[in-house]
């Protein structure tokens, strides 16, 4: 993989200024999966609940996903800015949120662009946007803040995404899609968490000149397309190469790709030595692919299943549909809806496990050292410790069911889990 980057890098810097749309979200994932172990594990859990849903055919599945009820997912937009250009107008936003509504609900006019041998697989993927109307003290809101900044650029190091280092800080991710648009380094158009990350990173990150339709920007990002890409990733969608040489996107229904695309391919996009045996080549056009914006038309069922799969019970972003953003204010007379469930609840991953747990307080790790003891079902105490960062070895169990008991502040909780 590394030595894949390294000869992209260098391949790269031999051709003459070719446009190559740079979305930082891969680098930055590994980076955050390589620092926090609990992560890792949480998201690979979510990965392997995903690859047991049972095989069915395209046709079952495009009827499956038709019949999917439309999410609606609350926005809240953070300006960055340090020129009054990039405090952007709140007309530039409303260009986004249209563009990402047209994007996800196959409404958008250049479908007709879409080759014959793709157009059956063009779905509408029943998610829409909206910008949030109640903050998350219940006030009213436009759902768009707006901060100046001293900072002159941002790096994918996720320092927009906290007041204390010059940005601003998220809203309460298990009910808002933070979007934080600043000016990201130019090599950067943009990046995104996936699912899982900590509640305070969690979001989307855009350069501010390719936020929106931008009518001055002759670049070929100025159609609004990198944030319909970025909030792809957002909803744990994966470049289609998987972002190695004939990389997995763990999608059924795009066509195996050896690399990127970039520009605007011609049909049928046939690259050498591909894994690609079809004859209509890449699937170029997808949202999820790095051609220029004019040319990107389309996700697939497959990609919709596995966006909606995170909106299931129990499941990443399940706490979106629960949210008040898009209620009346709550100081506007309505009645006070709950923002959050408070009482304290544990999770435990991977379930089943094999030799290590990590276990969780509402999405949120615990951070001090604190007992455990875990008990077999009839209530025998087998093992008891401490755990720092929410990680316990239970390597010296054998195969069973399992409850472990933490200490959490003041209260006692318990889960169940299954050892391998
Ligand atoms: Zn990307």
């Amino acid at each position: 993989m590394k030595l894949f980057l390294f000869t992209l890098i260098i391949c790269c810097s031999c051709l003459p200024v070719t446009a190559q749309r740079n979305c930082a979200t891969n680098e930055y994932w590994q980076t955050q999966l390589n620092s926090d172990p609990a992560l890792r594990l949480r998201y690979n859990q979510m990965e392997n609940a995903a690859k047991l849903h049972p095989l069915i055919s395209k046709k079952e599945q495009g009827a499956g996903v038709a019949e999917m009820p439309v999410i609606t997912i609350p926005v809240v937009i953070h300006i960055l800015y340090n020129t009054p250009e990039q405090n952007i107008s709140d007309a530039q936003v409303q260009s986004q949120l249209h563009i990402l509504n047209k994007d996800f609900r196959k409404r958008n006019d250049d479908t007709a662009f879409i080759p014959l041998a793709f157009t059956s697989f063009a779905t509408d993927c029943a998610i829409q946007f909206e910008l949030a109307k109640t903050d998350p003290e219940g006030r009213a809101t436009t759902g768009i803040v707006r901060k100046r900044t001293d900072r002159l650029s941002w790096q994918q190091d996720d320092k927009m995404k906290f007041s204390a280092s010059g940005g601003n800080d998220a809203w309460d991710s298990r009910y808002y899609l933070n979007i934080w648009v600043c000016n990201l380094t130019k090599s950067l158009l943009g990046y995104a968490t996936f699912p899982g990350a900590s509640p305070e990173k969690d979001g989307v990150v855009i350069r501010t000149d390719v936020f929106g339709i931008s009518g001055s920007n002759n670049t070929a990002y100025n159609k609004g397309r990198t944030t319909t890409h970025e909030v792809g990733h957002w909803l744990n969608l994966k470049h289609l190469w998987g972002d190695t040489d004939c990389g997995d996107d763990s999608v059924d229904d795009t066509p195996p790709q050896k690399t990127y695309n970039s520009g605007c391919p011609s049909f049928p996009q046939i690259t050498a030595n591909s894994c690609n045996p079809l004859s209509s080549g890449d699937m170029f056009m997808n949202f999820m692919d790095f051609s220029d914006d004019a040319c990107l038309h389309m996700f697939t069922p497959g990609q919709k299943q596995r966006m909606h799969d995170l909106f299931t019970v129990s499941a990443p972003r399940e706490s979106l549909l629960h949210s008040a953003a898009l209620n009346k204010p709550r100081n506007a007379g309505a009645s006070p809806e709950p923002q959050t469930d408070t009482s304290p609840r544990l999770s435990i991953f991977p379930n089943p496990a094999t030799d290590i747990i990590a276990i969780e307080f509402n999405s949120q790790k615990p951070l001090t050292r604190n007992v455990y003891v875990i008990y077999n079902i009839t209530g025998r105490s087998l093992a008891e410790g401490q755990y720092t960062g929410g990680i316990i070895s239970v390597k010296g169990l054998t195969a069973g069911t399992y409850f472990i008991k933490v200490r959490h502040g003041e209260q006692t909780l318990t889960a169940k889990f299954i050892k391998h």
